[in-house]
């Protein structure tokens, strides 16, 4: 269960929708360096103050992409050819993608940690992406992460309350 102040975050986020979505197309008009600039540093100050180990809610509710690198290192670790793996714990979704074929993610273990930890994914390692540059895609997926990662619920939420977003 995720903390009471980390739930809070999302709950807000998620009854701010409309708010959210005139931030989003007000985002979109920015530069990439105009983005970076302001989501960088919110992320430095904001996504410390919270502690993984007490939510693992993005490991519950969204899992990762594999790519095909990720896929050979945890083959390896459970000593499987990567058929095999594949076949046990992926599918592929709508893009063409890798993901888990069922959530929460089946290496989360029952105290958050992370079985595969020194082997998890790229995308479990960068996750929610904001240190990555802000391309079109990392923005629309902030969107969608903000109703799932508390920190970036409250980057986004402040980023609202700077800008002065109505709904
Ligand atoms: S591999 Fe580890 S970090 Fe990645 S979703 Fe699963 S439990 Fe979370
Ligand atoms: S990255 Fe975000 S959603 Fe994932 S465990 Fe950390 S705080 Fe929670």
């Amino acid at each position: 269960m995720l903390p009471e102040s980390y739930e809070a975050q999302l709950t807000r986020f998620r009854a701010e929708k409309k708010r959210m979505n005139a931030l989003f197309r007000f985002l979109e008009k920015k530069s990439k360096k105009e983005l970076d600039s302001l989501f960088y540093p919110l992320y430095q100050e904001i996504f410390f103050r919270y502690d993984c180990g007490e939510c693992a809610n993005c490991c519950s509710v969204l899992g990762p992409r594999f790519a095909d690198k990720d896929i050979e290192r945890l083959a390896a670790y459970f000593r499987m050819k990567k058929k095999q793996f594949a076949a046990c714990y992926l599918e592929i979704d709508e893009d063409g993608d890798s993901v888990l074929n069922e959530l929460p993610c089946p290496f989360l273990c029952d105290d958050n940690r992370c079985l595969v930890y020194n082997d998890r994914p790229k995308a479990c390692r960068d996750f929610p992406h904001l240190l990555d540059g802000m391309t079109k895609e990392v923005l629309h997926r902030t969107e969608l992460n903000g109703a799932v990662c508390p920190p970036v619920a409250e980057i986004l939420l402040l980023l609202a309350d700077r800008f002065q977003i109505k709904a």
